[in-house]
This record gives C-alpha cells, structure tokens and sequence, in this order.
C-alpha cells in the first residue's frame, strides 16, 4: 500500500490488503484486472489522481459503486480512480437539498435521507453508486410519481480533463449539467460531488401480485394497459420469470395511502385475477428493503457473472411480441433469467426529450433482458440468449435504450441511448473534453465517420445536422 506525496490519498496494488476487493466489479462476466486503485477522498485527491494518470500515460477508468453492467469502472493494467472515499451525504438545513460524495451508494442515501423524512427518487438495487446512476438517469420505485433521478439534480462538482474542479448548474456550465443528465457516466470528467432536490417522504403501500405461468400473455396484456392508464402515484415494474419457475409478478410502490390504491389496483386485479396479492402500508425505507429482496440475489451479490441489454417500448407490447418473451423464457440459458420491465411514464415523461440528455421520455416502458449464471463456461450462451432476445424484440420496440444498462453488444448503441440529443452531447464532449480523456468502448465520441453513422444507424436528418457542425470526419 503506498500513498504518494502529491496524492492525499491510498493507492492499492496486487498483493496489498485490499486489493482485491477494491478492484472487484459487480460483473465477473466483464472483469479486468487493473494495475492499481486510487482510493480518493477529496476532489483535490481526485485531481491529483488525474494528473497522475495523465503524466505516467497510463489509461484510467472512473469507479463509483462498480455496478456498470459491461465492468466499464475499471481497465486492464490500468488505474482505477475509486470514489468510495468520497461518500458523505448532507442535508441543507431546510432539508431540500442533499448533497452527496460522488461515491456515495444508494442505499446509504436512501438511509441517510429517511432519518430526516426525505428521499430522492432512485434505483432499486442499494449499492449502486450515485456516480454512475445518475449521469445515465437513475429510475426506480418512486419514478412514475416524482420523476427520474436527473430531474432531481441541482448541480454537481467535476474535475475536468486538465484537474480543474467546476461546480455545474443551470447557470454555470449549463451545456455541461445538461449532458450530465442522461448522457452516461465517464465521458466528461469526474464528478465528486452531486446536489440533489429531495421530496417529503413517509409511509407508502407496496404491492405484489403474481400469476402462474399458464397467464403469462393475458397478465402481460392487463399489467401493460393497466400501466399505460393508471394514476402517476403508481411505480409499477413487471417480472416475467422462466417458465420453470412458474410465475409472472407485478410489484410496485403505490406512491400513496392503501385505500387510494384499492380503487386503482381493480382494471388490473379484475382483468386478470392473480393466484397472489400482497398490498401492505410500510415505511418507505422498509419498502426500499423489500423491493430489492423481491428482485433475488444478483442485485444484492458482492459479484455475479452477468448480462443485460435494454429496449424503450413506447406501445403496449401486441402479441406477437408476448409471444416472443414467452418462447424465450421457455428455454433460458440460466435459472435466473428474467426480463424486467420497468413502468415509464408519468413524472418521467413531463420533461421534453431534449430538455435534458436523458431523452427517454416517451417511453411507456423498459424492458431489461437479463441473466445471471455461476461458472465461466455459461459466458456464451447466456450472452447469445441476451442478444437473441433483443433481435428478436427489436420490431416491436422504439430502437432506443438505456444507457445505464449498457450493453457492449449493442450495434447501434450510439444513437440507441441519446436518439437526437447525441450531436448536442458530442459538441459538449468537444468543448470540455477535446483530448478524449475520458474514454471507454461506450463514451461520447469527438467525431463519427460515415461508416458510424451508417453503423449506428442515426437517421439522415441528423446526419446532417452533424456534418454541418463538423463532428463528422
Ligand atoms: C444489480 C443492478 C441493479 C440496477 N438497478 C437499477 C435501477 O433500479 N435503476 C436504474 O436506473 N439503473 C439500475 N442499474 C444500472 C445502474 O444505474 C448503472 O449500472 C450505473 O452506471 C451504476 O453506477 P455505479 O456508480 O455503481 O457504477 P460504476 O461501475 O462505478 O460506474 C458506471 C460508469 O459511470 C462512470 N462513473 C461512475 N462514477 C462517476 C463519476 N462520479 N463521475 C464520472 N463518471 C462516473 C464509470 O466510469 C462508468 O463508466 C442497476 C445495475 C445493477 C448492476
């Protein structure tokens, strides 16, 4: 273990107590193994790191929680920049803005936050890092009801390319806080700090509801017009398992008292009545707890051997497309496949889509294909039934996804996760990070060639735009 005199901070390498856990991502599946950690503390430590990464020309990744779904935190015999020191959570004296270490993790927000009566609205998975939530959009149980998190962002402080800390907001670097709502994380400096709007927060009524599989198509039909009609209190997520589990589950978070939600909860539990229903008034802290058990072990796992692509759909699946998810689901690679659908809409979709970077607001919902397996040897197949599923489902989605469920697979993913935001984001990208320091398979490029644009498949309206902007070579 070795702490440098410019750097205020511990650089862990092999060998040293822990290493390994410090280099760890959550995905096995993509793991590298880097050549140190940088653990900072400050943003002084932060820029100082990055001038030492720079100087000794040794290629760098930024780490928050380490849950990137592609392990894109860190960087063969390369440096991590580990945030984990940097993990103090604050409240304003009136209790609206909370300002949080760039590697603080959700569930110690969420803690933090509950003591006071407040909460931002976040994902369901506790240890996810702030840092690389947010910057991609950050949606989980209160979404529908009080918005993604980017909305909730009232500025943050980054530590540009050359070691400079800004603080950003609407007013200072305006171009800069609107591509660090949506436009991912690690393509334009290293945020060390974030302020968030919190909303009041108390009780909430959490509810389940599961039908065998014999229902699969009439529960996805009713849960999907239930989803697209229904009150914007309603945060609602869809669980289709494999058919050896037998089972299809909606649960949620009505944003609201119990007796409010038993006249809303009828067009779905009429529709199709399911075999289980729990509607339970709970702290929202103990509804946080809940929601992650009800989602298994990958989401609480140290590691896990991993993968997850994502499609905005903005129409109620039709049947054909339920037909496909079922096929799929009848053969799975894994025991723990699933596809997640989240609820959108409703305070999600108040923003205009270029409002922020994060453009998915017209989406109704998300599917996340997903699986997690044990040994080594299941790479492929769990890979390949990941990217069958998504061809397959292509035709029947918006061609968008989501940039926190980064998929290196994805062909197109340039033009998936910003649709018409990407030549805004890619002029930002120019303007504070001209020199591409803050690079990995999946940031925000300088310039395309027409060979990408063909690739991507960003439409020609678009691609003309860029030309004529000049971020095109
Ligand atoms: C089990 C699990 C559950 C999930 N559940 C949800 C969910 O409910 N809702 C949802 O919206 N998403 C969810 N996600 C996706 C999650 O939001 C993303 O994986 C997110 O990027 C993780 O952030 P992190 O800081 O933990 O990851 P990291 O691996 O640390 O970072 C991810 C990316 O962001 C960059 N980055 C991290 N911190 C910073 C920073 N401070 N400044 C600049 N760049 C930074 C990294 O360099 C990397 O490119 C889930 C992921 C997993 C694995």
């Amino acid at each position: 273990m070795a702490t440098s005199a410019r750097f205020a901070g511990t650089v862990l390498a092999p060998g040293d107590p822990g290493f390994e856990d410090a280099s760890r991502t959550w995905n096995a599946c993509f793991a590298s193994r880097p050549r140190e950690v940088m653990v900072c503390h400050s943003t002084e430590a932060v820029a100082d790191a990055l001038r030492g990464v720079r100087e000794r020309g040794v290629p760098f990744r930024v780490r928050s929680g380490g849950h990137s779904m592609a392990g894109l935190s860190s960087v063969e015999g390369g440096t991590i920049i580990d945030l984990g020191g940097l993990d103090s959570i604050t409240l304003s004296e009136d209790r609206s803005l909370a300002t949080v270490g760039g590697g603080a993790r959700l569930g110690d927000i969420y803690r933090e936050l509950w003591r006071s009566g407040v909460t931002v609205p976040a994902g369901t998975c506790p240890r996810i890092g702030i840092g690389g939530h947010v910057l991609g959009g950050g949606m989980g149980i209160l979404s529908r009801s009080r918005g993604a998190l980017v909305d909730h962002l009232a500025a943050l402080e980054l530590v540009d390319a050359e070691g400079r800390a800004h603080t950003v907001d609407e007013n200072e670097h305006p171009d800069l806080f609107w591509a660090c709502r949506g436009g991912g994380g690690g393509s334009y400096g290293i945020v060390t700090s974030y302020t968030l709007r919190t909303t009041p927060v108390d009780e909430v009524t959490l509810f389940t509801f599961s039908w065998s599989w014999e229902q699969f198509a009439p529960a996805v039909r009713a849960w999907q017009s239930w989803l697209a009609s229904t009150d914007d209190k309603v945060n609602t997520f869809l669980s289709l398992f494999p058919r050896e589990q037998d089972m299809v589950a909606a649960f949620g978070v009505y944003d609201g008292p119990a007796a409010e939600f038993e006249e809303l909860m009828r067009p779905l539990v009429t529709a199709v009545p399911p075999q289980d229903q729990v509607v339970e008034v709970m702290p929202f802290i103990q509804a946080v707890d809940t929601v992650e058990a009800l989602q298994g072990d990958a989401v609480a796992a140290e590691q896990v051997r991993a993968q997850g692509s994502s499609a905005i759909v903005a129409e109620p699946a039709d049947d054909a497309a339920i037909a496909t998810l079922q096929e799929f689901l009848t053969a799975p690679p894994s025991h723990r496949a699933e596809v997640a659908v989240y609820g959108m809409g409703g305070a999600i979709a108040r923003p205009a889509r270029t409002d922020t970077a994060f453009v998915h607001r017209t989406g109704l919902m998300a599917f996340e294909y997903r699986t997690d397996w044990d040994l080594p040897e299941d790479d492929g197949k769990n890979l390949a039934w990941v990217k069958a599923l998504r061809h397959a489902m292509a035709p029947h989605t918006t061609g968008a996804a989501y940039v926190n469920t980064i998929d290196l697979a994805l062909e197109n993913w340039l033009w998936a996760y910003y649709e018409e935001n990407l030549p805004r984001l890619m002029e930002v990208k120019r303007r504070y990070d001209p020199g591409d320091v803050f690079h990995h398979p999946h940031s925000i490029p300088l310039s395309l060639t027409e060979a990408d644009i063909a690739r991507h498949g960003i439409p020609e309206p678009v691609a003309a735009r860029m030309r004529a902007a000049g971020l095109t070579s």
